[in-house]
Parts: C-alpha cells; structure tokens; sequence
C-alpha cells in the first residue's frame, strides 16, 4: 500500500504522490475542488458587489460592465466539464485554466483600479485583494498549481496596481500583499501536503478494512465458526445469516434477546455469564444449547470491546459448533469403560464401580462379586466360527442383565468371562439365589441364525467384607471360586473359601515341582494290558503316567496332568512319555502294541510328528506297534489343523483310537470327522452296562456303528463278570479293567523279556499271557493295585 510518509515537516511538504496513486487523487483534488470553487462561488459575488460600492461615484457604465463580465466569466468558467467541453483534455488543465482567468480578472481589476486611481479610499480594496487572495487559495487548495497560478496572478497585479498607484499606503498595501500572497503559497502547499497523506492514508485504511472484511467472509462462509457481537446490554447486534441459520432462529429474534439465553440452564452456561458480567476476556468456553430438540456444543470465545473513550460496547468474538468433536469425545470415552460387543461396562469400569460400592457398603450390608464364564465356549467358537459365538456372548449378556437387580451391575471381563456385582445384599443367600437364577437362565437354549446353541455358564462367588475389602482381591477371589465351581463339572456355582488359595498355592507348587520330575528321573509309565475278548489274550498295554513325588508319594495323572495341560509342561511330558513307551515294547513280543494317551497340546505343538518318527526309529519299533488315544476334546480345538497332524501319523502307520467316548460334546459326529482304528467307550456306560438298559443301548449304538465303520470297540474300566458278559453279548472286540489288571509298573507286564536289556534287539518269542478264562485275581507279588 502506498502513501505519503514524512517524519518532519521538511519531508512533509516536500513529500510526492507515488505516480501510482496520481489518477485516483487526481479524482479525489478535482471532487473536492468542484465542491469547494462552487462555495466560493457566493464569495465572489460579494467581493465583487464591494468592489461597486467602493467605486460608485466614479462608476461609468463601462467599468460596471467590465466587473460584471469579470465576475461572470469567472463564475461561468468554475466547472470543469466546461472546459473538457472546449478540449481542454488533461484532467487538471481545466482547474489551471480557470485559476489563470480568476487571477488575471481579479488581479487585473483591483490592480486597474488603484493603478487608474479610480477609488479614492484603497484602504478597504488593500483588505479585499487580501480576502480574494484567500478565497482563492481555498478554492483552488486541493489543485497546488492551480492555487499557485491564481496566487502569484492575483497578487502579482495587486502590487503592480498599487505600486503605480503611488502614495505611501498604497506601497505598504503594496509590500502586505506581496507578503502576503506568499504566505498564501506557503499555507496552500501545507494544506495540500496535509490533505494528500489524510486521503491518502484514508483509502489505505478502507483497502484494509475491505480486504478484513472480505476475509471475514470467507471466513464464515468456509469454516465452521462465525463471529457475534453484543450490544454494551448483552444482547447480539449485527448477527449475520449464517449465525442465524446456526443457531435456528431468525436474525431479528436472535437479537431481540440477551446472549445469554440462547444456551441451555446449567454449570456452563452460568460460567459464561459469570465471565460476561466481569467482562472478562474468554476462549473455547463450552456451552450446550438446544437446536431443533437437539442438544448441540458450541465453543464460544470473546473478548470485550471498548470505544475510544475506554467505554465498554458489547463483546466481539468467534464461535464454533463443536458438537461432532463432542460426539466423538464421548464415543471415545464410552469406548473406553464398555465393552464394544455387549456394550456391558468393562473390567476397569466394574473395578471403578466395585470399589466405590465397597467404600459405600453400609456396616450391616454385603457386597458379592458373581465371576462367570461360559460352559464349553472355546468350542462353540471353533466349531460354529466366530459370528455365533459373538452371538452366544450377545445373549448371555442379555440374560444376565435380565436376572440382576435395578441397583446391580453387569460386566463383561474379556472372553466369555463376565462379573457381576451385587452392591447391597442382607445374606449369602441372596447372592446364591441370583447364582441360581443366571445358572438356569444360560442353560436354555440359544438360538442364532435358526441354529440351537447349547452352553451353560458356572459362577464363582466372593463377599465383601468376609472375603475380601479390595476390589482387586474380592474379584481375585470370585475368580478363584469360579476355577473350582469348572473343576468340580460345569454348570454349578462355588462359594469362595480360604482353602481356595491354598489349593491354588500348592497346584503353584505342583507345577514347580513338575518341571522338574522329568530330570530328577521321578516319572513312571504303568502298563495296564487290554484284553482281546475271544482269545482273552493281551493285545497290548496302555501306558498309564505315575509321578513318584519325593515328599507327597505317588501322585495319579488326574492330579498333576491338568497341571501340565495348564502350564504347557504337557509337551515335554508327552514326549518323554512316548520315547519311554516305545523303549519298553521292545522288550514285548511283536504281536503286542503300546497305547499312549494324547492331549490337545501335544496335538497342536509343531513338534509331535517328528518326535514320534524319532522315537519309533530309536526304539527300532514298527509304527503300527504304538497306538494314540485321543479324546474328543482334540476333534473340538484348532480341527483342521489337527485333523491334518492326526492324518499324518496314520500315514506312518500309527493306530489311532478314540478316548473316552460318550462323554464329550457331540460324540457321534466325531467318528465320521477321521477314520479311527479303535473307540475306547467310556467307562460310565460300561459301569452299568449290566443293569441299565439306557447304557445298554448306548453300548450296542456304538458297537454296531464301529463295526460298520471297519473299528475296533474297547470297552474301559470292566471291573466284574457280569459286565464281560453284557459287553461280550453286545459285540465289543475289547476289554480293559480291574477285572483284568490295574495298571502296573512295567516290570510287571507278563509277556515282558527281562532279559533285554533297553538298547538290545527286540526279537521276544511270544508268551501266553493269560489263560482262556480270565483271571479274576491279581496273581501274587504284584504290589498294591493302583
Ligand atoms: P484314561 O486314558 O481314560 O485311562 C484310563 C483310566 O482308567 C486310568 O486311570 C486307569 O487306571 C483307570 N481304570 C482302568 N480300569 C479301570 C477300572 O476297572 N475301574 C476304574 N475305576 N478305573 C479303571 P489313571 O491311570 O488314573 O489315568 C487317568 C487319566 O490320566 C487317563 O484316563 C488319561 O486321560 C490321563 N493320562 C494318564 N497317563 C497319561 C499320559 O501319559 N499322557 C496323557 N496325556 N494323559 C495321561
Ligand atoms: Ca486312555
Ligand atoms: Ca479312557
């Protein structure tokens, strides 16, 4: 932008108008100049009516016409556009021209006058050159060579006149108006110089105050915020249209009302007043207010304005609709304490909550924390995806919330864990009583996708203060509770107790102390034969795991193999158990096999196939010698991937039988899933198999599906004749149980060689093992039956 700039008067004066600027002020000298000649235009009339009067007596026709034409001319000649009309182009010649003719035809007259000594008293014509002189420099003030020419015209033929007119008052006139006509140049460049830098800086100031406006709307109609103001009273002034579409209300009643009031009643809207009667300067405070029912943020800033007095005039400011970024706050933060899936709260927010019932609980009032999971979850996952077990998880949800109290939370911990809280309980009872109740519940059906999900949940229970005061700890022990409620069979609820911890520190210890069995050499497999029911002969052992604890005694594989499961421990373990089992059948003749028990962990570890190749070649033993059992639980994880390392060992030749069957999920699928060398029937039907037709039935189902199927029927834990002879009736191939043997060291095994030593060569001539008829006693020397 440029302007006039000076620092001192020397440079003010001196100072020029940027060539740039020259047109527009050359626009703005000639606006101002016709307004002010048009003025001066009545100034004129009277200088020239006293020039007559003072001339009156010597007045001739002539004179009176050559003033009057004068005058007239001078009039006449006023408006520019007259002289652009005659082709005087430039835009300041015409202001020239007429100061050339105003200074000549007042000089020439007055200076004529004296001069011809027309007027005796000249004092007062002295005074009238000098108010001509003047006029003139304010008429043409704005145009400085105009002024100049009409200056040194007008008082050059003044003095002239007066000089010749002689006389020593008219020489001093004479000199006063020089002096004065001088004065007039000087005062008329001042004034210009002083008129040029105000308009100058005047058009700067209006570029910058449109470009500010220009990017005020840009601002407003591009961002989300607009700009308000106030009245020194509080209510809005010059709201514009999109303030108004913002708020909803149109822009008359927005300003009919105090600021204030737009927003909605409350702890923000209160801080904001409180800031406004201070008139305190303000950023980014948050207020709700309603907009077509809805609630909306707004971020208001402002700051008060004040007039060049220092009097307060209002606020001025910026707001912005903030309400997505609210929106979104407030998502975050949901996300954050519930659970995305159940939109239960989670566990940081059942802890917070817990802890602030705790600290409420009144004295002669309970606080119990329900832990939960769901029965057989891991399988519904695997087996149906992951889409029904969501489902699943959506439903218990649903049922829990449908079995608490108004006052109770539920939560979901992660996984198919849930808690729930029982904030203010009379009795144990009430707790057990809602346990109960979501037991039932969780044991209907769900339906998802036309499907029928079976599941079921166990609940483990602590109270506050008897179990614990800690949130952590009272959640700790509800856990503790739950993990002996699945141990105990599913479905049920346990009651946290103190021997709880103990069992939990001595199962820490056990697996302490597993670790290292293997080294401390304290593992032992027992063989236990499986009996072949025609010949009542052997047909092979299977390897039962005993652990020779060096302070407890002998512990049994139901104790410390979970451990192992649980810990990981199981894939040494197994390992160790197979290279061990097949060291000891080359002491057996060849027509006996060794069966070795199989978990889920074992299945999934990388390391089976090759372990079970290395051990087989160590041993130097043919691979249909060794038979895996798996139970269903294998078929019910990582299916595929299992299916494919099961495949795989039966390719060597491995014989794989099915454990346990009848006791797991869905039984009868799993035979068709893998082509299964042997099905080992569980031991609860052939308990009663003798006495109940249900078990019966379920032994001849399987028998005859087996044997369709080209398997072999092992009937477990046959511990009396009567049994044998129903499990004979109903077709099975083979036995096992007491009846027979219980499983024994492997010194103990009767076809054993003891000769060959381990490493040796494996060529046994066969032994009879057993007479046609079975033994029913244990023959004598075998230890105490395990
Ligand atoms: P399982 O595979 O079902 O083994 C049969 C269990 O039934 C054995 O218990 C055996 O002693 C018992 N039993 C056999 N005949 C009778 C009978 O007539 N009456 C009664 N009441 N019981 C009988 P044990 O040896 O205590 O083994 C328990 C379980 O531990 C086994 O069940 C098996 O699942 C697991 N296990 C044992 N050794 C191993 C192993 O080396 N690896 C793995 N992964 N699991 C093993
Ligand atoms: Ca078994
Ligand atoms: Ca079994």
């Amino acid at each position: 932008m440029s302007s006039v700039q000076a620092e001192t008067f020397e440079e003010f004066l001196s100072a020029e108008v940027p060539d740039a600027d020259r047109p527009w002020m050359e626009r703005q000298q000639l606006t101002l100049y016709n307004g002010a000649s048009g003025k001066a235009y009545t100034g004129n009339l009277v200088f020239g009516a006293i020039i007559l009067a003072l001339c009156h007596d010597t007045l001739t026709p002539t004179l009176f016409a050559t003033i009057l034409a004068i005058a007239s001319l001078i009039t006449i000649t006023r408006p520019a556009a007259l002289w652009q009309r005659i082709g005087v182009s430039t835009v300041l010649g015409p202001v020239s021209c007429h100061a050339i003719l105003a200074g000549l035809g007042w000089g020439g007259l007055i200076g004529g006058l004296v001069a011809r000594d027309a007027i005796h008293d000249v004092g007062p014509l002295g005074v009238i050159a000098a108010g001509l002189i003047m006029l003139g420099a304010m008429s043409f003030a704005f145009v400085p060579r105009a002024a100049n020419i009409f200056i040194v015209l007008c008082s050059s033929f003044c003095v002239a006149g007066f000089a010749i007119g002689g006389g020593v008052t008219n020489y001093e006139i004479a000199a006063l108006l020089a002096f004065f006509g001088l004065l007039s140049v000087t005062v008329c460049r001042f004034t210009f110089a002083n008129f040029a830098s105000r308009v100058l800086r005047e058009r700067d100031l209006k570029r910058s105050a449109d470009t500010v406006k220009l990017l005020l709307n840009d601002f407003e109609q591009q961002a989300s915020d607009w700009l308000w103001e106030t009245s020194a009273t509080g209510s809005l002034i010059n709201m514009t249209p999109r303030a108004a579409e913002a708020a909803a209300r149109p822009t008359a009643e927005l300003e009919a009302m105090q600021t204030i009031d737009l927003f909605e009643p409350g702890h923000d809207r209160d801080v904001l007043a409180s800031l406004f009667k201070r008139r305190e300067p303000f950023r980014d405070v948050v207020v709700p207010l309603q907009i077509h029912n809805e609630r909306r943020w707004w971020s208001v800033s402002g700051r008060p304005a004040l007039d060049v007095d220092g009097v307060f005039i209002g606020y001025r400011g910026a707001v912005s609709d903030i309400t997505d970024a609210k929106r979104a706050e407030a998502q975050i933060a949901h996300m954050a304490s519930y659970d995305g899936l159940t939109d239960l709260p989670n566990r940081m927010l059942f802890s917070e909550t817990l802890s602030r019932a705790l600290v409420r609980r009144r004295d002669d009032a309970m606080v119990a924390v329900l832990y939960l999971d769901i029965d057989n979850f891991k399988a519904i996952n695997d087996m149906m995806g992951h889409g029904v077990g969501d489902q699943v998880l959506k439903a218990m949800a649903g049922r829990l919330e449908t079995c608490i109290g108004l006052n109770d939370v539920v939560s979901r911990q992660g996984g198919d864990e849930f808690a729930v809280l029982l904030s203010d309980i009379a009795s144990r009872d009430e707790a057990i009583v809602i346990a109960e109740r979501i037991i039932t519940a969780a044991s209907e059906p769900i339906l998802v996708d036309g499907q029928q999900v079976n599941s079921g949940t166990s609940i483990g229970i602590a109270f506050a203060p008897d179990d614990a005061t800690a949130a952590a700890d009272l959640i700790k022990n509800a856990d503790l509770a739950l993990y002996h409620s699945k141990e105990n069979g599913r479905g049920r609820h346990s009651v946290f107790e103190i021997g709880m911890h103990e069992a939990m520190q001595a199962k820490r210890q056990m697996e302490v102390d597993l670790r290292l069995a293997i080294g401390r050499n304290e593992l032992e497999l027992y063989y236990q034969p499986l009996i072949n029911l025609e010949s009542g002969e052997a047909t092979g052992y299977e390897a039962l795991l005993r652990w020779n604890h060096p302070e407890n005694g002998l512990i049994m594989p139901s104790v410390f193999i979970p451990v192992a499961e649980e810990s990981g421990l199981i894939v040494p373990l197994g390992d160790w158990v197979i290279r061990n089992a097949l060291m000891e059948v080359r002491r057996w003749p060849e027509r006996l096999s060794v069966s070795v028990n199989l978990s889920p962990a074992q299945l999934r570890s990388t390391n089976l196939v090759p372990t079970v190749l290395n051990a087989l070649g160590a041993a130097g033993i043919a691979a249909n010698r060794l038979e895996f059992e798996i139970t269903e639980s294998v078929l019910m994880q990582d299916t595929e991937a299992n299916l494919a390392v099961l495949h795989q060992l039966r390719a060597v030749g491995v014989h794989i039988a099915l454990d346990d069957f009848g006791t797991g999920y869905s039984s009868l699928n799993y035979l068709r899933s893998f082509p299964f060398d042997k099905i080992k029937i569980d031991r609860c039907f052939v308990d009663e198999v003798d006495s109940r037709d249900d078990s019966r039935a379920i032994v001849r189902a399987v028998t005859g599906l087996a044997t369709t199927l080209g398997m072999v029927t092992t009937a477990e834990g046959v511990e009396r004749e009567d049994q044998l002879e129903e499990l004979r009736r109903e077709g099975c191939t083979e036995v096992q149980g007491y009846y027979f043997s219980r499983p024994l060291p492997a010194s103990f095994v009767k076809e054993r060689d003891t000769d060959l030593q381990a490493g040796d060569g494996a060529n046994l001539s066969a032994m009879p093992h057993r007479p046609k008829k079975p033994l029913r006693h244990l023959p004598a020397g075998q230890p105490k039956p395990l």
